[in-house]
């Protein structure tokens, strides 16, 4: 397998990498992007109505938004492969080692911007059912496609929230959101104000998906309550928000993570035992001198567009900083 040298090399393309490999290559660092795909983005092409990030303030999708971040790395020639997931980090002195299927880079800075994947529900008849009308996440098309349908949203944040306003633009489907606690309790006011205002949306709170059922197509779920109460629904498709945790069993443990499988960074690591030289750490690395950390992935990240994008841009004069001394 070849090896390709480079100065700074990012890993995941969602808006904390891309944003970071824009103003990286504007200012001549010449990044290279990889990412898993199947199409570079990250979670928040998943978003079909971005409301909150600036400059947009009659919204705009998450697929639009991150064809424009993408069409502005491209103006700046950063040099983008996709689909390469990364496969393993190696430490090699001050090199950075790093596989993916077909290519070994050596690089001397690492910029890990991998975000989060969703968490899986566990009920019977999930792994059956995926797949034939049950998906995590949802297809941003026109949801008139669905006809008359039945649609379950699963989830009790803002993507679950987006998702059952999506769906019910179509007059002809009954949306039924199904979340664990009071929509106040994790989705944006807003959200909360027109789900509760909208006829066609039906909110399940204090429920959970104790089973799903169907054999060649999903057909109903049942819900158990927080009160021991039970209940069952008719439903054509499930759609499910459950949340979402890093991917990181790939790293192997090469750089400190929480409990949870966040990134630890900053200048806070010399008050533990992880880090591992004199000097201080700088903003977003990590435990590895060299490899940092942005966005949701990183502990302490604010989940939104707007802080990954911002933590992409903020890092890059600190790589500066860092090939200027190392
Ligand atoms: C449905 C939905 C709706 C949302 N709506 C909003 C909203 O309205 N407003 C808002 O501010 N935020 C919203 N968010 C949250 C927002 O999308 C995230 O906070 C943001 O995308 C985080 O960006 P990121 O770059 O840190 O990570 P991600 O977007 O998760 O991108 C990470 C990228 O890394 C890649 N990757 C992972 N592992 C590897 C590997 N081993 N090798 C190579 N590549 C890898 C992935 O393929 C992915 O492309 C929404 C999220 C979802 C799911």
């Amino acid at each position: 397998m070849a090896t390709r040298d480079c100065k700074f090399l990012i890993i995941g393309g969602g808006p904390a990498g891309l944003t970071s490999a824009i103003n990286a290559a504007s200012e001549g660092l010449s990044p290279v992007l990889i990412d898993s795909g199947p199409r570079v983005g990250g979670q928040a092409r998943q978003s079909s109505l971005i409301e909150n990030y600036a400059g947009f303030p009659e919204g705009i999708s998450g697929p639009d938004l991150l064809d424009r971040f993408c069409r502005q790395a491209a103006k700046f020639a950063t040099r983008v492969q996709c689909p390469a997931k990364a496969r393993t980090l190696r430490i090699d002195g001050a090199r950075k080692i790093i596989t993916t299927d077909d290519e070994e880079f050596a690089a001397k800075t690492v910029l890990l911007s991998i975000g989060l994947s969703y968490m899986r529900l566990k009920a019977p008849g999930m792994l059956e059912l995926l797949g034939k009308g049950l998906e995590y996440g949802a297809p941003l098309i026109d949801p008139t496609t669905y006809g008359k349908s039945r649609i379950c949203i699963v989830g009790g944040a803002n993507s679950a929230g987006q998702a059952a306003m999506h769906f019910s633009q179509n007059p002809d489907a009954h949306v039924h959101l199904i979340a664990r606690s009071p929509l106040e309790d994790k989705m944006s006011q807003y959200l909360v104000d027109r789900i509760r205002g909208c006829a066609n949306i039906t909110v399940h709170e204090g429920a959970e998906v104790s089973e799903v059922h169907g054999t060649e197509k999903l057909t109903g779920v049942s819900l158990k309550f927080k009160d021991g109460a039970a209940s069952s629904l008719d439903a054509d498709n499930m759609f499910i928000f459950i949340g979402a945790a890093p991917k990181v069993d790939w790293l192997n443990g090469t750089v400190g993570m929480d409990a949870k499988h966040f990134i630890l960074t900053g200048p806070k690591l010399v008050d533990t035992n992880h880090w591992p030289i004199t000097r201080q750490p700088y903003p977003f690395e990590t435990t590895v001198p060299g490899v940092f950390a942005c966005g949701d992935v990183r502990l302490g990240s604010v989940k939104r567009v707007a802080a990954a994008a911002g933590e992409g841009s903020a890092v890059v004069p600190i790589i500066h900083e860092y090939l200027r001394h190392e």
